[in-house]
């Protein structure tokens, strides 16, 4: 805890103990009221503008302090001030006293509390966000919830001071009037327990549950508008249709299948999507190709003096195919058909929330389905770049189809793709300038993990261009150009071919979203909530066309709440998991990523620390000619708690494997280095960076007491 923090709950602390040890509860009590009454009046009709003001401030200090009493000032504020202005004064110093006690409670607590229940508090804090001002009017305007309580609570939530303001002053109306009111009646009340009968607080509670149920029918309402101007089938052809037989579609057809339901998947190109045609299946492929070859240059680094490769470009990028259909048996029509899911292949189109209508050759035919499952995937994005239209770019979508090697080649896009694409083509002898506006490759990761991955392609010759912004295309006397901006000055690059890997746009038009009025997000995706749901609850979204991140684990994940939620959500909903999202990138030096890095935590202001192993010092690393990289864990200050890993090196996204798990089932560092890795493999450097933690927390003083204990035993 801060300074400040303390003195400020050593003064909280006094007051509080004064207010009792002064015993001045005592004058916060009904029958002090009432005999006071005629002297609180006298003093009120000589200093109208005095009174009011110290009523205020005792009513503020006393509902800021928390302490009890705040029912008996508002009796007060009716007996002394009538109904109208009695109302007024204690609607506002109410509301600015509970304002203060929420401040102080967010400023004394929220930190400790957010470092203790972190991920809950995170939870928390999204509900707030979005409906934390009408729980808390819910809240108010019930007086049976008690007011510091709730004041003390929100505080420690990240609801803003000033929506806390404005809801708890709507929210207590109601309330204050009926204590007002009695408290213009002093004479009649023998105990507080009387002002709120049975019916009243029967009304409170209905008026409490009033926005909840209006919420309810807003939504009911939200939704049967929707849906107002279809009309629902009263058969189904099928449980499910899927659109699209990429990693999304292909598990959400598996599980609906294999829990017995029908289910009818769409594909209008090639089953497997792009992670199987032109994505990490054939992307895996080519760098395998270019890794051999990078080895065989290192050849004389393994004693071998005189290893030389010969290849033809065009061998390797048909292994690539080859590898490809090598795995699409396992995205097949065959194989799907046999797990009992029926497939179509054909352009789908949504007619309407329940109707999908589907171009096959023979023409074209509709399937009603209970829900639908959009996974239609995304593209790459093609920048507006002049003259790019004169150019016959490559794009992830065709890169596939070269079998004559280019000279030289420009990679605009400093991002994963970008970055496996520009290492494997330089591999295989083609000259890589590589094009990144921003003053890193791999933006998303640390400083150093950028640096090892740039420092090694220009090692092995690509032509890194950072900060480098492409303006124009041109072909001079037959010579492709780019011209880029670089700090203010022209950079011409001349290039034999282009390959674009500067993001990717989700697939939102043309098949009926817009027809329908699917809602879209900022982003251009398709707009899910927590459950994968669209506008329309009966119509789901995963993968790449639903984002936020478009890896193929990611989209099969997502589908299996699209799925589930899809079959069986009017009985339980499920929320999509994104606690624990790991990645790689598949460069030399491979990076792999799960959880929080240090750029996440700062912006996110989460504290951490940080346990780095240099993988140079692995004995298997070493002996493996490949001692490069590290392990960088960031841990709760103080704990084991694991809140993110990086790993760069050789096999970073298969040693990550272990701190996914760590982290999904809350293993912390301790349990790592306590668990038996196998010598020598690279796996012992996730033991090794927890041995850095455990060094780094080693009990000194307990140490220096049993070196003490030792020297005595050796006497
Ligand atoms: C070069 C590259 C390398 C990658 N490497 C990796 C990696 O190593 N690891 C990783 O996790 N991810 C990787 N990815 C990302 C991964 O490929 C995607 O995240 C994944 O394919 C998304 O799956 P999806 O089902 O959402 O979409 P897709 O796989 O794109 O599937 C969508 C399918 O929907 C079909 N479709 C669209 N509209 C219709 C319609 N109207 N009717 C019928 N069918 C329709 C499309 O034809 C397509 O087959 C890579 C991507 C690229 C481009």
């Amino acid at each position: 805890m801060t300074k400040s923090r303390i003195i400020l709950l050593i003064v909280f602390a006094g007051l509080i103990g004064a207010f009792f040890y002064f015993d001045l509860q005592h004058y916060l009590s009904l029958e002090t009221l009432k005999t006071k009454q005629e002297t609180i009046e006298a003093y009120r009709s000589a200093h109208p503008g005095l009174a009011i003001t110290i009523y205020a401030l005792i009513y503020i200090v006393v509902t800021s302090l928390s302490l009890p009493g705040a029912a008996i000032l508002t009796l007060a504020g009716g007996a002394v001030f009538g109904l109208l202005l009695g109302t007024v004064i204690v609607s506002f110093a109410s509301s600015i006293g509970a304002t203060l006690a929420f401040l102080a409670a967010r400023f004394l607590f929220r930190d400790s509390v957010k470092d203790k229940f972190g991920d809950r508090l995170k939870a928390i804090d999204e509900g707030v966000t979005g409906e934390g001002a009408f729980y808390l009017f819910t809240l108010r305007l019930v007086p049976l919830f008690p007011f510091f309580v709730i004041n003390l609570v929100m505080g420690l939530t990240n609801l803003k001071a000033r929506t806390f303001y404005w809801v708890s002053q709507l929210g207590m109306i109601a309330g204050t009037i009926v204590y007002v009111n009695a408290g213009t009646q002093l004479g009649k009340i023998d105990s507080l327990s009387g002002i709120l009968s049975p019916a009243l607080l029967g009304s409170f509670i209905l008026l409490g549950f009033f926005p909840l149920m209006a919420k309810k029918i807003i939504s009911t309402v939200k939704v049967s508008k929707v849906y107002s101007k279809w009309t629902k089938p009263i058969h189904f052809d099928t449980n499910i249709v899927v659109i699209g037989a990429g990693s999304g579609g292909l598990v959400t057809s598996y599980i609906a299948a294999a829990v017995k339901a029908k289910v009818t998947l769409i594909e209008k190109h090639k089953m497997g999507g792009d992670c199987l045609n032109t994505g990490c299946v054939p992307s895996k492929a080519l760098i395998r190709s270019s890794k051999f070859l990078a080895q065989i240059n290192r050849s004389s680094e393994f004693g071998i003096k005189d290893a030389k490769a010969t290849f033809e470009f065009a061998d390797i990028m048909e292994r690539v195919q080859g590898i490809v259909q090598a795995v699409a048996p396992h995205d097949s029509v065959e194989r799907y058909t046999e797990l009992g899911v029926d497939i179509i292949e054909g352009t789908a189109k949504i007619i309407s929330p329940w109707e999908v209508e589907v171009k096959i050759p023979k023409g074209t035919k509709i399937i009603s389905a209970r829900s639908i499952v959009i996974a239609a995937g995304a593209r790459p994005f093609v920048p507006p770049i002049p003259g790019l239209e004169n150019i016959d770019y490559l794009t992830s979508d065709n890169v596939w189809n070269l079998r004559e090697k280019p000279r030289r080649m420009v990679v605009l896009g400093g991002g994963p793709i970008g970055c496996e694409l520009a290492q494997a083509f330089a591999r295989l002898g083609i000259h890589i300038t590589q094009i990144e506006m921003l003053p890193r490759l791999l933006i998303r990761e640390d400083q150093e993990v950028s640096a090892a991955v740039t420092e090694k392609f220009r090692k092995e010759g690509i032509d890194v261009r950072l900060e480098h912004t492409a303006k124009q295309f041109t072909i001079e006397n037959g010579e492709k150009i780019l011209i880029a901006e670089h700090q203010g000055n022209e950079v011409r690059i001349p290039f034999d071919q282009v390959l674009l890997a500067i993001g990717r746009v989700a697939n939102t038009t043309g098949y009926g979203l817009e027809d329908i009025g699917v809602e879209l997000s900022p982003r251009r995706t398709v707009q899910v909530d927590a459950f994968q749901a669209t506008n329309y609850p009966n119509i789901f979204a995963c993968g790449d066309v639903a984002g936020p991140y478009q890896f193929t684990h990611i989209a099969a994940h997502q589908a299996w709440y699209a799925a589930v939620n899809a079959l069986f959500g009017d009985f339980k909903k499920f929320r999509t998991d994104y606690s624990v999202i790991p990645w790689a990138t598949f460069t030399e030096p491979e990076v792999a990523r799960v959880g929080l890095n240090e750029q996440d935590a700062k912006d996110q202001n989460i504290a951490y620390e940080v346990s780095t192993y240099g993988i140079d010092d692995l004995d298997r690393a070493i002996a493996d000619g490949e001692a490069h990289g590290f392990v960088k864990v960031l841990t709760k200050p103080g704990k084991d708690k694991i809140l993110g890993v990086t790993i760069v090196g050789e096999h970073a996204g298969d040693l990550i494997a272990e701190f996914v798990l760590a982290m999904k089932h809350g293993l912390g560092l301790n349990k790592v280095l306590g668990t038996i890795h196998i010598y020598p493999t690279l796996a012992e450097a996730n033991k090794y960076v927890a041995g850095v933690w455990k060094r780094n927390h080693a009990p000194e003083r307990l140490l220096q007491w049993v070196a003490r204990y030792h020297a005595w035993r050796r006497k």
